[in-house]
């Protein structure tokens, strides 16, 4: 049985030009979707990850801002910065690049996003639209691992989908887009009895646990569908997920590479997000 790579790059490269096109139809009737880019302090994989946002942005013709804040900005003053964005009608999207350094509270920053410019859907709004099942921006990271599951031609409905980690960003919103698609989801995190079990019943494995290499191929059912959200970056500078690849290609039927996987896709959406945020602004949600 073959194992299918799924290309994360290629597919954002695909949803990325249908964008261009909606955006050059758009800048027609007047609407210019923009995006400011806020980052505070001096991160590397920040800055690679701003660098990469801003990037597409000018592929896809979104005009972008970027705030570039020192490293020990007060709360106060990155909160002002997004209330001026907030009534600023050139931004339609506001995203923060996290983390923030200690001395910022991330929950108080996102939520003085105005939900309607929330392109990363962080704000407890649109966390709540999406729970509820009528969400207005879907969160970058887990809308696009649903997309290469679509690539991977498999139907959600009824399979079990195990998604390792909990994060707000990542392992929640994960979980509740899978169920809203009929999955039948398990949630692991670190206090999880019997992982090893609980991975090998999957037919969906969506890892975000943030440890190199930590799903081994003898861990997967043969046949899953492996979807690594990880990004780690091993003592050599190498990017690895959260899944032995090379191991993991020989049980799976469907695995997304890292690099080249989800992370453009996640980029591709947060750009998707910035163009239905423009659209909705001037037309109203
Ligand atoms: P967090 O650190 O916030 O969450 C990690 C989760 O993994 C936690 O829920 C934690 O459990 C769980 N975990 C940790 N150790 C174990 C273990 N031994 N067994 C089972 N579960 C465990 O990370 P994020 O969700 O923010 O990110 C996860 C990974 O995804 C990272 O590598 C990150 O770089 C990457 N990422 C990639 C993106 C992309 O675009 N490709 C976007 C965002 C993140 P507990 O809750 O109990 O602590």
């Amino acid at each position: 049985m073959g194992c299918k790579v799924l290309n994360g790059r290629e597919l954002a490269t695909r949803i990325k030009s249908e964008l261009k096109s909606e955006v050059e139809a758009l800048k027609k009737k007047g609407i210019f979707p923009g995006l400011a880019v806020i980052i505070v302090g001096n991160d590397p994989a920040s800055r690679v990850y701003v660098n990469s946002k801003k990037k597409a942005c000018e592929e896809i013709g979104i005009q972008s801002f970027e705030y570039a804040l020192d490293e020990d900005t007060g709360e106060e003053e990155l909160i002002g910065l997004i209330n001026k964005l907030n009534k600023d009608d050139k931004v339609n999207g506001i995203l923060v690049q996290l983390p923030l350094p200690k001395q910022i509270n991330e929950d108080k920053v996102i939520n003085s996003i105005d939900p309607k410019k929330d392109v990363d859907a962080f704000h407890p709004v649109n966390v709540g639209k999406l729970m509820t099942g009528n969400p207005v921006f879907l969160p970058c990271t887990p809308a696009g691992v649903m997309e290469l599951i679509k690539e991977s031609g498999i139907d959600i409905t009824g399979k079990e989908c195990v998604v390792i980690g909990r994060s707000n960003i990542v392992g929640k919103p994960m979980a509740v887009l899978l169920l809203s698609q009929n999955g039948t989801v398990t949630v692991c995190h670190s206090k999880t009895a019997n992982l090893e079990e609980k991975i090998k019943n999957a037919d969906i494995i969506v890892a975000a646990v943030g440890k190199p290499e930590f799903i081994k191929g003898n861990f997967i059912k043969p046949g899953a569908i492996v979807i690594d959200v990880g990004i780690n970056r091993l003592e050599g500078k190498k990017l690895v997920g959260d899944v032995e690849f090379e191991t993991a290609k020989e049980v799976a039927s469907a695995i997304t590479p890292v690099p080249g996987g989800v992370g453009p896709m996640t980029i591709a959406m947060l750009m998707k997000n910035t163009v239905k945020a423009a659209v909705f602004q001037k037309e109203g949600i």
